[in-house]
C-alpha cells in the first residue's frame, strides 16, 4: 500500500515522504557561541578527567556497580546508605526543576555531555572531512561512500572507543580500565565486550543518531512543558518586531510595539532563515517555543549576525520570557521559584546531616538457622548468636566482639577479632554455654558490644534462647 506524501515537513527531521531529515547546521560564530566553546571544552576536560582525578585515595567519581559502591569526592556511599543515596538523588532533581524553571534548558545547551561531544568534537570533525553543510549533502546524496565519509567515521571509530574507556572508568575504575588496556581481551571478555558496546552506541549517536537523542531519548525535553512558566528563562523570537516579515535593507529601526497589523510597516524579520539553517535540530524558532529546541543559542548568533548587517538592532532572537514576548514584565519571583529552593535547602540539610552523622560501621544481630539452641551432654545450653559486622569506614579496620551477658557461664567466639578492608563484611558466630535454668519464658536478654581499634564501639540488643522451664 503505498502512502501519499505530507504536503510539507511535518516534523523538523522527517521529510515529507516520512524519511529521515538530516541536519547538518551552519556555524554561527557570534558572542554564545564563542561562551559555549569555552564551557563547552571546560567540561569535556572535566568530564575525561574526573575518574583520574584521585580525592582521598580514591577517584574523584566512581560508580562501582559490581560491587555497590557509589564514591563522590572522597565519600563512598554503599547499599546500607540508602537514605543518603535518595536524598542525594532529591537533591538533584529538585536543582534540575529550579535550574529549569529560572534558565530553561540551559543544561541541554550549554552543558550536557551529548550536546558538548557533538558540538565541540564530532561535527568540527565532520566540517574538517567533508566542508561546509551544502557538501555533506552532497555525499548524502551520492551512490556510494566517498572517503571523506570513511575517513571521517574512522576518526568517529577511534574517538568513541576512547570515550567509550573514559565513560567505563566511571564505572570501574581508570586502574581496572588501564589493566584491561594492557592485557589481552581473552582475560577479561566481560570488560571487552562493554567498550565494544558503548564504542558501538557512541559512534551510533555521533554518527548518525544525533538530534533524535534529543527529541526522542531524552526524557528531560518531554518534561519542559510542565518544567516551564511563562517567566522561565527561553529563547524566543520577538514576533512583535519581526513581523510581517520582510525583504532585506538598511533602514532604521522600527519601534517595538506598534499599531494593529493591518497599519503595519515591514518588521524587522528579513526571512533569511538563517536561525533555521544553524538550528542543530532543524527547527523554525519563529515558530513559537518547541520541544525539540535545546536552548543552544544558535539563532540568537546567526539573527544578530543579520541584524548587524541590516545595522539594526541585535535582539530579534534572545533570551527573554513568554511573558515578556507577550509584552508583560518577567517576574523572577514565583511560586515555584520559592518552592523549590525551600524544599532543596530541607532536602540539602538533610542530606548533610545524614552523610555527618553516617556510622563507621553497620552491625546486624541475625535471625539464627537452623536449631535455636542444643542441650549439651552436661545438661547445660549452647545458643548461637550471629552478628554481621560492615565496615564502612575509608580504611581497614579490626573489629572485637564482647558479649554482655550475666547468665552465660561461657562463650565461645571463634575469632578473637576480625579484620575487615574497607566496605567488608563478615558474619561472625558466637556460642552462648548457659545453665538450663537461666531462661525466663524461653529467653534471657544479653548485650553485644563491637569496637574497632580506631575508637568506634556500638552495643546491641541481644536475645538468647533456651528452653522454657526445667526438665
Ligand atoms: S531554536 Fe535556536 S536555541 Fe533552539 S535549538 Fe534551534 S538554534 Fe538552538
Ligand atoms: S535570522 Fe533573524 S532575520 Fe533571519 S529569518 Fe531568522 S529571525 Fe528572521
Amino acid at each position: 500500500m503505498s502512502v501519499a506524501p505530507a504536503p510539507e515537513r511535518v516534523l523538523s527531521t522527517l521529510n515529507p515522504d516520512g524519511s529521515r531529515f538530516k541536519i547538518y547546521p551552519r556555524v554561527s560564530a557570534g558572542r554564545f557561541h564563542r561562551w559555549r566553546g569555552v564551557v563547552g571544552y571546560g567540561l569535556i576536560a572535566l568530564f575525561v578527567l574526573l575518574p583520574y582525578l584521585d580525592v582521598g585515595g580514591k577517584p574523584a567519581i566512581l560508580l562501582d556497580l559490581l560491587h555497590r559502591e557509589f564514591t563522590f569526592f572522597g565519600a563512598t556511599f554503599r547499599p546500607a546508605d540508602g537514605f543518603i543515596l535518595m536524598l542525594f538523588g532529591l537533591t538533584i532533581v529538585l536543582t534540575v526543576f529550579l535550574v529549569t524553571a529560572l534558565a530553561g534548558r540551559v543544561w541541554c545547551g550549554w552543558g550536557c555531555p551529548q550536546t558538548v561531544y557533538l558540538e565541540w568534537v564530532f561535527r568540527p570533525i565532520e566540517r574538517l572531512f567533508e566542508g561546509p553543510p551544502g557538501e555533506s549533502r552532497k555525499l548524502d546524496a551520492r551512490s556510494g561512500v566517498s572517503w571523506r565519509r570513511l575517513a571521517k567515521w574512522g576518526v568517529y571509530l577511534v574517538l568513541a572507543f576512547a570515550l567509550a574507556n573514559v565513560f567505563l572508568a566511571y564505572f570501574v575504575s581508570a586502574d581496572t580500565v588501564a589493566s584491561w588496556v594492557r592485557g589481552s581481551p581473552a582475560d577479561h571478555p566481560v570488560g571487552f565486550g562493554v567498550v565494544v558496546g558503548v564504542t558501538g552506541l557512541m559512534f551510533f549517536d555521533f554518527a548518525y543518531f544525533r538530534e533524535q537523542t534529543c527529541i526522542i531519548a531524552c526524557p528531560y525535553g518531554r518534561l519542559q512543558s510542565v518544567l516551564l512558566d511563562p517567566h522561565s528563562l527561553i529563547i524566543g523570537y520577538d514576533e512583535r518586531r519581526g513581523e510581517p516579515r520582510g525583504k532585506a535593507g538598511k533602514r532604521k529601526p522600527l519601534p517595538v510595539v506598534r499599531e494593529a497589523p493591518g497599519e503595519r510597516a515591514v518588521g524587522d524579520c528579513v526571512d533569511c532563515r538563517a536561525c533555521v539553517t544553524t538550528c542543530p535540530t532543524g527547527i523554525d524558532i519563529r515558530k513559537g517555543l518547541q520541544m525539540e529546541c535545546v536552548g543552544c543559542a544558535q539563532c540568537i548568533d546567526a539573527c544578530d549576525a543579520i541584524m548587524d548587517k541590516l545595522e539594526r538592532p541585535r535582539g530579534l532572537i534572545r533570551y527573554t520570557s513568554k511573558a515578556e514576548l507577550a509584552g508583560k514584565p518577567r517576574r523572577v519571583l514565583r511560586p515555584r521559584v520559592v518552592v523549590y529552593p525551600l524544599a532543596l535547602a530541607v532536602v540539602g540539610a538533610l542530606f548533610l546531616v545524614q552523610v555527618g552523622a553516617r556510622t563507621q560501621a553497620d552491625v546486624w544481630v541475625l535471625r539464627q538457622e537452623g536449631a535455636p539452641f542444643t542441650l549439651l551432654d552436661d545438661g547445660s545450653v549452647s545458643t548461637p548468636v550471629r552478628l554481621k559486622i560492615e565496615n564502612r569506614a575509608r580504611e581497614p579496620r579490626t573489629y572485637r566482639i564482647e558479649l554482655r551477658d550475666p547468665g552465660a557461664t561461657r562463650i565461645i567466639s571463634p575469632r578473637a577479632e576480625y579484620r575487615l578492608e574497607p566496605g567488608g563484611r563478615v558474619v561472625a558466630p558466637l556460642f552462648v554455654i548457659s545453665p538450663r535454668d537461666g531462661f525466663t519464658r524461653g529467653e534471657r536478654a544479653a548485650q553485644a558490644v563491637v569496637s574497632d581499634d580506631a575508637g568506634w564501639s556500638t552495643t546491641l540488643a541481644v536475645t538468647v534462647l533456651g528452653p522454657e522451664g526445667t526438665p
